[in-house]
């Protein structure tokens, strides 16, 4: 058997183990500590001076940016029909509800213009919806401008998903630093990893001081434990953080990597007919292409992505379909959805490619020459 290519796996860079020694050396073994302050202090400097909270996950940080925004009980909350479910999950923790919007086919991304019809029907038939919660699919960025538009029209708070795009940008701003607030993932599939973490990113200090308190426990500053609120455990290790130093110094070659992954990918199957790839509308959108990602035409290709999808397999190469949308999931098809197709489209016809940013030439060489076996 050849050996395993994986999809998105952990690439260490050799400088996390300094800042892991140090959290050892000082016995620093806990959820606050000098690598908690240094890995928010590197982010906030490499993300425009943003306030940065490191959290346990990507979805606690979404958790905290809905409580934040006092979404509670009985709200409506509009997503990206077309993202991972830890974009969902955390509206249902506080018992709002998710109305999902469909994507738009430049970037896969949520559709603005149908994501103004949504509003404007929810206001009509019901009341405004809470916030906005937006994901920047597989690395790509969102229609930015159109969404900051519409969140300022109708006033209603927009939440940038942006697990998936850390290093990515929109005229030169980095994701995860559009709207009220920005979450990003450290989880070990993610572009740079703590083997898991997230981070919830903010324009105002108060949301991340009000995050590191409701993150560890709401404790208020009493000796004795004295609590005026519910609080939750979602700080990160200082261990962990240590790790999310040396990854975030490597940051921009990882991007790098992606990127190179992506040109090359698009270079070595651009004879075969078919193969439309996730790609940048303009030169505005700078994508870290986190995951390497396509639709088949069947017609014109004459193979479909299943295909493809199963003979990687047979050789030990991993690749996915694309998202499968969340109007389309068990646990949410009796939600509120705004549909065009797109995003089942994209799921009927698509698949990400290994994308690690350890992925060698040869290792590319080896996938699409499964792809061409398939469209011979
Ligand atoms: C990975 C991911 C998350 C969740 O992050 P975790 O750190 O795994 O909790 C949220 N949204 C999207 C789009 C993701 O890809």
């Amino acid at each position: 058997m050849n050996t395993k290519i994986w999809l998105s796996p952990p690439h260490m860079s050799g400088l996390e183990e300094k800042y892991v020694r140090e959290a050892f050396e000082s016995n620093w073994i806990a959820p606050l500590g000098p690598n908690v302050d240094g890995f928010e202090r590197e982010l906030s400097r490499y993300l425009d001076g943003r306030h940065i909270a490191v959290l346990g996950s990507g979805t606690a940080a979404i958790h905290l940016a809905l409580i934040l925004l006092g979404v509670t009980r009985g709200d409506e909350v509009i997503s990206s029909d077309f993202t991972f479910t830890a974009t969902v999950n955390p509206i249902v923790y506080q018992g709002a509800t998710p109305v999902f919007v469909d994507s738009e086919m430049q970037t896969w991304n949520i559709d603005p213009e149908l994501l103004e019809t949504a509003i404007v029907d929810r206001m009509k038939n019901h009341k405004k919806p809470k916030a906005i919660i937006f994901a920047d699919i597989y690395g790509m960025p969102a229609r930015m401008e159109a969404l900051l538009a519409i969140s300022l029209k109708y006033d209603i708070p927009l939440i940038e998903d942006a697990a998936e795009a850390l290093g990515s940008r929109y005229k030169e701003q980095h994701c995860g630093t559009f709207g009220e607030m920005g979450i990003l993932s450290f989880n070990g599939n993610k572009i740079i990893t703590t083997s898991g973490g997230g981070a919830l990113v903010a324009t105002k200090e108060n949301f991340t001081t009000k995050a590191k308190f409701l993150a560890s426990q709401a404790k208020e500053n009493t000796l004795h434990f004295e609590h005026h609120e519910i609080g939750y455990n979602y700080r990160m290790s200082n261990v962990l953080a240590g790790i999310g130093r040396g990854q975030l110094e490597v940051i921009e070659e990882r991007v790098a990597a992606h990127r190179h992954n992506y040109r090359l990918y698009r270079e070595l199957l651009s004879d075969i007919r078919g193969l439309i790839f996730q790609s940048e509308p303009d030169d505005h959108y700078f994508s870290n292409f986190w995951l390497t990602s396509m639709i088949v035409n069947e017609e014109e290709a004459h193979f479909t992505s299943q295909s493809i999808i199963g003979i990687l397999g047979e050789d030990n190469i991993d690749s996915r379909p694309l998202m499968k949308p969340m109007h389309m999931q068990e646990v949410f098809k009796d939600h509120p959805a705004y549909l065009n197709g797109n995003s089942e489209f994209l799921y009927q016809n698509g698949l990400c490619l290994p994308s690690g940013s350890n992925l060698r030439e040869e290792d590319i060489a080896r996938i699409v020459e499964g792809i061409r076996k398939v469209s011979k």
